[in-house]
């Protein structure tokens, strides 16, 4: 039987794959700063490639509603036992689609409509599907929201317990997606206790650093813990949740069938994967060197006068505030852009400017840790920020541009997964 060769994509879709060629050199010639972002191993860019994307698999494994699991089942059990393992959570749900959906499972699973849930603001850190108005958690149930201290930039546990206290929350929620300090679990759980509500950490930022030893575990103190996989734990897009014994049934529940329809096994298969390479000692120097870096560079940074929310970072995450070199957020993240640095505008708290023309910039090393960057390299990042800012200022492209090539020129020298020049 003659069977024919499965055209590459570059034969089928030329026009698909040029485009997908020029995203790769652009990720490999830009300083890739987004604080949610990292570059995924080959490992994990082909297991997520693969025919797995063919297959329903509604149900968990042994309990389908489809046949042909004898794979799948497997492959989902593996990435299951790799979390539980990695982490040293009792339970594991791998399906939710990404770290929204992962969050909304959790409101499904011990919340009504209109029940009250504490979360983060948005403008302080706190993530959208923490409660906040516009989202449908903040629209279908009842949020009040904690803020961080003005003069610290710090969670202030006093006004947490008291927020607590009042509003007896069913359900709440700590971590976010601007927080450059260690999170205190702990502190959390206490309050969470006391009001007898759900305490969960959703570590989508901070996963890889708690896999790696470099940020403290919210196991044993958070009942239900949420994360993304494509952040600094570097998998696919995705997300797991992880629980507690008494968790796992409503969570299993609100995630297929309350939420979900089939899982996308060939990310479960990345997920896999990327489990297993946090799992490596070589995972621990990786997380430890993030974090190294962003000290490097908040230093650096603050050498140069900017000045940062918290006065410095814990994690791999730096937020600074731009008022005091006189430019708004979007215009810096544009100007940082043509120059090669990749890095959002950002609120920061108690910002006075409009959300889509904030204060401030966020940053993050993941990415730049990932290529191979290490604190040496940090004073020349810092140097190119703050010449950045200044170009923008002056409307001087000729320097943003001089900076890309300086950028292009360093990257160079460091390998991207997945890119062949
Ligand atoms: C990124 C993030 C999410 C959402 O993840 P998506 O995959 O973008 O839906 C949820 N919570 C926090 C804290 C995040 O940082």
């Amino acid at each position: 039987m003659h069977v024919p060769p499965i055209p590459s994509l570059s034969s089928a879709d030329p026009q698909l794959a040029e485009l997908i060629h020029a995203e790769a050199a652009r990720q490999h010639d830009s300083l890739r700063m987004i604080a949610s972002e990292n570059y995924v191993s080959q490992a994990v860019l082909e297991a997520t490639g693969t025919v797995l994307t063919n297959k329903y698999s509604e149900g968990y494994a042994g309990r389908r509603y489809y046949e042909g699991q004898q794979v799948v089942d497997q492959v989902e059990t593996l990435a299951v036992d790799r979390a539980k393992a990695l982490f040293g959570a009792a339970h594991a749900n791998v399906q939710p689609y990404s770290g929204s959906p992962a969050n909304l499972a959790v409101y499904l699973a011990f919340l009504a409509p209109g029940d009250t849930v504490m979360g983060m603001a948005l403008p302080m850190g706190g993530h959208l599907t923490h409660g906040w108005s516009v989202s449908a958690t903040g629209r279908w149930f009842r949020p009040v929201q904690y803020s961080v201290a003005r003069a610290t930039g710090l969670v202030d546990f006093d006004e947490v317990r008291d927020l607590a206290r009042r509003e007896r929350p069913k359900v709440i929620f700590c971590g976010g997606t601007a927080i450059p300090r260690t999170i205190d679990f702990a502190a959390f759980a206490e309050v969470a206790r006391e009001v007898g509500a759900v305490l969960v950490a959703d570590i989508a930022h901070i996963a890889g650093l708690v896999a790696g030893g470099a940020h403290p575990s919210p196991v044993g103190h958070a009942d239900v813990i949420t994360t993304t996989t494509h952040k600094t734990l570097r998998g696919p897009r995705g997300a797991m949740i992880l629980t507690t014994e008494e968790c796992a049934k409503p969570i299993d529940k609100a995630v297929f069938p309350g939420l979900q329809g089939g899982p996308h096994n060939h990310t479960t298969a990345g997920i896999a994967v990327a489990l297993h390479e946090a799992a490596q000692p070589a995972f621990r120097e990786y997380a430890a060197q993030v974090v190294a870096n962003a000290r490097a560079l908040a230093a650096e940074l603050t050498g140069r006068g900017f000045d940062l929310v918290s006065g410095g970072t814990d994690n791999h995450l730096v937020l600074v505030d731009l008022t005091s070199k006189q430019i708004g957020g979007k215009p810096a993240a544009q100007a940082l852009d043509r120059a090669g640095i990749e890095l959002n505008y950002n609120t920061v708290p108690y910002d006075t400017r409009k959300p889509f023309d904030p204060s401030g910039i966020r940053l993050g090393t993941a990415a730049l840790t990932t290529r191979g960057l290490t604190p040496a390299d940090m004073p020349q990042v810092a140097a190119w920020m703050d010449e950045a800012v200044t170009a923008a200022l002056k409307d001087d492209e000729p320097t943003l541009g001089r900076i890309a090539g300086e950028v292009r020129d360093l990257l160079s020298r460091h390998p991207m997964p997945g890119y062949a020049a």
